[in-house]
């Protein structure tokens, strides 16, 4: 989003405002032009014979953005049957998913297996069933670096007490299970974490896995996972993706030579293809100013976006109603009856009641974390695309609430005349 002769602008010049006025909000945005753009830095900073990106979709996994992705040509990562049927209902093949599942049921992965996707295995006694149950069943497995890293400790994924993937200490046993089965493991994967900024984490973990990977002759692609850092505060602070490309690439091409034969260099990021491209608008309903702060109430709050709440994350707001004049200091509050801070202290163009403020970097792990809490209803959701705008989910309604509940008369209720 831009400011174009005093006016907020997605691309290909479509008025935030307007966009509010025609679908109501609270409303995401998702703008594809900024998907492609992240996607392609991707495939020019990998510089390998083979490379695959694997969007992963538990970031945004509306189908129309999953299509999308798919034109793009990346695969997709999964970790649940549910995200699977998406993937193939929004027309990637079966060979294009891989299902990265942790700590579900073996029935669950034998679905996936009749599904033909690709299935990467995270534990020993999965994989020891998995193996027995299905010898000539090819796999991937997930190895755990033991690497600490990410933003903070719920999405650190690598590190020696992490429940993901299987310890590299555990190679002695993964390997006896192997050789009794007789099963085949033609990829290996990794995933330390979210928000990685150092492209020295990546380094560390590629080396534990080609040392790993001598061990294992029918290998087709090596997985490094994903966890790149997005800028969330607008100050430029991110995974270097092309410093870090320079560096995996060559090391991946050596190890390729030693391995004696071409292998596909795979990703597989979620935040880092979508963050950016979602932009969370809401209405400030309510200023109410205390001794010390001036709170903006707004039309959402942790049942929309909870991931300030839950992981301390920081979202930049703007007041798009107003590009110009005086700022002053906001705390920016949601309606749920509990503390839900949006964000502490920024400085905004001064906010009046009915104002429209955007939330920025609202693409990955926002509205997939939304629910009905204080029987809210959930955002509806917006693509833009080519200078165009569509509608790919409403909002919701009553029915969407009571949808799955079941009445029973079993209570004797007076009606009350409404
Ligand atoms: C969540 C997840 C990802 C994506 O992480 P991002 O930080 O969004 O890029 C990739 N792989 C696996 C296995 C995951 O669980």
């Amino acid at each position: 989003m831009e400011i174009v002769k005093e006016r907020y602008v997605f691309s290909g010049g479509i008025d935030a405002l307007s966009i509010v006025e025609k679908y109501g909000c609270p409303l995401y945005v998702y703008d594809t032009s900024i998907i492609g753009r992240q996607y392609k830095k991707l495939i020019d900073a990998f510089k390998v014979k083979q490379l695959k990106i694997n969007y992963a979709c538990k970031a945004l996994t509306n189908i129309n953005v999953l299509r999308y992705i798919k034109s793009l040509g990346a695969g997709l990562d999964t970790v649940s049957i549910q995200e699977v049927r998406l993937g193939l209902m929004a027309g990637f093949t079966p060979e294009d998913i891989i299902y990265t599942p942790n700590c579900v049921s073996l029935e669950e992965i034998k679905e996936a297996l009749d599904l033909n996707v690709r299935i990467n295995i995270d534990n020993l006694s999965i994989l020891e069933q998995f193996g027995t149950a299905f010898p000539d069943k090819p796999i991937c497995i997930r190895i755990n670096p033991h690497i600490l890293a990410g933003g903070n400790s719920k999405i650190s994924t690598g590190h020696i007490d992490s429940k993901f993937g299987i310890s590299f200490h555990q190679m002695p046993h993964v390997l006896r299970i192997v050789e009794t089965t007789g099963i085949k493991v033609t990829g290996l994967h990794m995933h330390t974490g979210s928000d990685i900024l150092d492209s020295e984490v990546f380094l560390q973990g590629a080396e534990v896995l080609f040392n790993i990977a001598e061990s294992f002759p029918d290998l087709e692609d090596i997985d490094f996972g994903s966890g790149f850092k997005v800028d969330y505060k607008n100050d430029g602070i991110e995974t270097d993706v092309e410093d870090l490309g320079e560096r995996i690439s060559k090391r991946f091409k050596e190890f390729c030579t030693t391995y004696g034969r071409e292998l596909t260099l795979m990703f597989e990021p979620g935040k880092y293809l979508v963050s950016e491209a979602g932009i969370f608008l809401v209405k400030v309903n309510v200023i109410k100013q205390t001794t010390s702060t001036v709170f903006a109430g707004v039309d959402s709050g942790l049942n929309h976006l909870i991931r300030p709440m839950l992981y301390n994350a920081y979202h930049k707001i703007e007041n798009i109603s107003k590009t110009s004049g005086r700022t002053r200091i906001y705390t920016i509050v949601g309606y749920i009856c509990e503390t839900d801070t949006f964000g502490v202290n920024r400085k905004l163009n001064e906010v009046h009641e009915g104002d429209i403020l955007a939330f920025h970097n609202a693409g990955a792990y926002c509205f997939m974390m939304s629910s009905n809490y204080n029987s809210r209803f959930r955002p509806a959701e917006v693509l833009i695309h080519e200078g165009k705008d569509y509608l790919i989910r409403n909002h919701e309604n009553m029915d969407d609430i009571l949808k799955n509940q079941i009445e029973h008369d079993i209570f004797e209720v007076k009606m009350v005349e409404a």
